[in-house]
């Protein structure tokens, strides 16, 4: 029997190796500007002739190669990047492989000049087809100037296949650009055939994206920085309105190197939802920094994929931080509802000062004092109901509350005023100039914005308000209580009175005063300050009710019911009119909320109408 294995000479395999690495001239450029790139340059310069069929040479300001470096860069697996496997997980490199240069030198002829900053004269090197065919000194300036021509010129078969020069060209100026994009900090250009293409002075990322896309660009993008423990997100993304048929201008840099990720290109369009027209694609300029710990940058040969250890947590991130940017330019509807938005500041207050919050205290207050005039102040949604802000009233009027229980008129009476728990951080003139709304039947609220108009359900809305104010009174902080003059007392059977002692401490957070709890009775003597005295009863009947006779074993569970009971029976209600002042406190009182979107039971609390549907209905 004979043997019939062999080792493949290594100018087959470099071939070989050469098909993975070198694709068409587009391949060589980017591993050629990578290694520029590595060897720490400041400038790079980039020179194709006919589409790089002819020739393609990148001239750096680098670090430069010894003689023997030189020489050995040509050889397989021969890299000064890494040492041992374990590296690949720290890479600060473009380049790991050590192939490159073995690939491109098998499959064309190779002119390589380089000189390190310390020495006299640099080092001259042509291969061919892998065979070195001289190495002599030279004079050359610190750096390398690397020469390929007639690529492919010993595969016939593979330079057949390349597309016209345009597509090839179009192929180069990709991988240019996405190398550019990602090092503002470095100086390149490009020519092809004798003419300029692009000429890019050291910059910040922002104006090397305008270098290379032009000057309009600039007005476009909108800036997205998001720095957590796991990524730091910064770059921009275009405006919606000029977002583009094709797939342009989509770019990821992942510790700055460009990547394609299909799935974080969803995260992004995700965040564009609703702004974009039909088939439209956003642009984007994203730069991850990432552990490299935390990438696996090695599966793929040509290193444009890439594989997060957490995929999922960098999607929501990427998508918030965007939802929010889109957010500080537009409105409404692009809010970032994953954010926490107490950390945030309403759009028309981002000049303002805010003010210290102020406790309105009525010093002078008697209630036995006969006042005629009645004045109401203040932006913060909440009824008037507060004594001391109604002093004018006569003290009989204190009563009146308990005389109409069930009044509807009364309850349509509803007004605003200051809240005294969270006082007022923004003035109010501002609000009430900051934007033009409008009440319909009673029950919406239009607000127009730079898109479009946004139509709010009020009650929905005062719902979401109280909801996440009630929540923090119970979880953060107690409420101001309104001491009733009178104690309440209320008759309910011996299962309510136990479920309200179940709920005693958490209602207590939220202001109500219970001075009596047994048996059947229970007795109030303080109420939250946001509610009418004449609606407590109903209120309390209603809580029992949501709660279903049974009490969540969870703290957290039973303090939400609690507040979506409260807020639901709270809520102004659909027939109610409000007033300029009302409806804008209720707009900003909305989208200042973590989830305007939704009501606590997670009903649909505004929709929006964008200009190009409002333009539709008149076709
Ligand atoms: P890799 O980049 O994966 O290490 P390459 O084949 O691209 O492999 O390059 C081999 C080695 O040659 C590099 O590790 C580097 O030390 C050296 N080298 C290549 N290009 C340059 C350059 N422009 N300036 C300095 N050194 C270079
Ligand atoms: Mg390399």
């Amino acid at each position: 029997m004979t043997d019939i294995i062999q080792l493949l000479p290594d100018h087959v395999a470099n071939q070989i190796a050469a098909g993975e690495v070198v694709q068409r001239p587009a391949s060589v450029v980017k591993e050629l500007l990578e290694n520029a790139i590595d060897a720490g340059s400041t400038s790079i310069q980039l020179l194709i002739k006919n589409a790089g069929k002819t020739l393609i040479q990148v001239a750096d300001n680098g670090k430069g190669m010894s003689l023997t470096d030189a020489r050995l860069s040509f050889e397989r697996h021969a890299t000064s990047k890494i040492k041992l496997a374990e590296d690949l997980f720290q890479l600060q490199t473009k380049g790991f492989r050590g192939e490159a240069l073995a690939s491109i030198a098998a499959i064309a002829q190779v002119d390589l000049k380089t000189k390190q900053e310390e020495e006299e004269v640099g080092t001259h090197i042509q291969i061919k087809g892998s065979e070195v065919e001289s190495q002599e000194a030279c004079v050359t300036p610190k750096g390398t100037v690397i020469h390929v021509k007639n690529l492919f010129y010993n595969i016939p078969a593979r330079r057949n296949f390349l597309k016209s020069t345009s597509v090839e060209t179009r192929h180069i100026i990709d991988e240019f650009q996405r190398v550019a994009l990602a090092h503002p900090s470095i100086a390149f250009s490009m020519h092809h055939n004798g003419s300029e293409m692009f000429q890019l002075p050291v910059s910040n990322p922002r104006q090397r994206i305008v270098n290379i896309f032009g000057s309009k660009t600039n007005e476009k993008l909108v800036p997205v920085e998001e720095d957590t423990e796991m990524v730091k997100v910064t770059g921009f993304v275009g405006k919606p309105e000029f977002a583009k048929r094709t797939r342009g201008e989509q770019f990821f840099f992942v510790n700055d190197r460009y990547i394609k990720s299909p799935y974080l290109n969803h995260a992004v369009t995700a965040a564009f939802e609703g702004l974009l027209k039909d088939k439209a694609h956003p642009s984007y300029f994203l730069y991850l920094q990432v552990d490299p710990k935390s990438i696996d940058i090695n599966i793929h040969p040509t290193k444009t994929e890439i594989k997060f250890d957490d995929e999922h947590a960098l999607y929501a991130i990427l998508r918030s931080a965007i939802k929010h940017s889109l957010g500080q330019f537009s409105v409404a509807p692009v809010l970032d509802f994953n954010r926490d938005s107490n950390l945030d500041t309403p759009y028309e207050f981002q000049q303002k000062q805010a003010e210290t919050p102020k406790v309105e205290v009525d010093r002078d207050f008697n209630p036995f004092k006969e006042v005629s005039t009645r004045t109401s102040s203040g932006s913060s949604v909440g009824f008037q109901s507060r004594r001391q802000s109604a002093p004018q009233e006569s003290w009989e009027a204190l009563y009146t509350g308990l005389n109409d229980q069930n009044d509807e008129k009364d309850f349509s009476k509803v007004e605003f005023e200051s809240d005294v728990v969270t006082g007022q951080l923004f003035d109010s003139s501002a609000v009430a100039t900051s934007s033009t709304t409008f009440q319909l039947q009673k029950k919406y609220i239009i607000s127009p914005f730079k898109n479009g108009m946004i139509l709010i359900d009020q009650h929905r809305a005062h719902c979401r308000i109280l909801y996440e104010d009630l929540l923090k009174s119970i979880t953060v902080k107690a409420a101001v209580s309104q001491q009733l003059l009178f104690p309440l007392s209320l008759q309910l059977n011996a299962q309510e009175t136990q479920m309200l002692q179940y709920l005693r401490e958490s209602l207590e957070q939220t202001g109500f005063i219970f001075s009596k709890m047994e048996e059947e009775e229970i007795e109030i003597t303080g109420i939250p300050t946001l509610i009418p005295e004449s609606e407590v009863s109903i209120l309390l009947d209603q809580l029992l009710s949501d709660f279903e006779n049974e009490i969540p074993e969870s703290g957290f569970l039973q303090t939400d019911l609690l507040a979506k009971s409260l807020a639901k029976s709270m809520a102004i209600k659909a027939g109610t009119h409000l007033d300029t002042v009302e409806q804008i406190a209720i707009v900003n009182g909305l989208f200042a909320c973590k989830e305007p979107q939704l009501t606590p039971s997670n009903k649909k609390i505004f929709i929006t109408l964008q200009a190009e549907d409002i333009e539709k209905k008149f076709m």
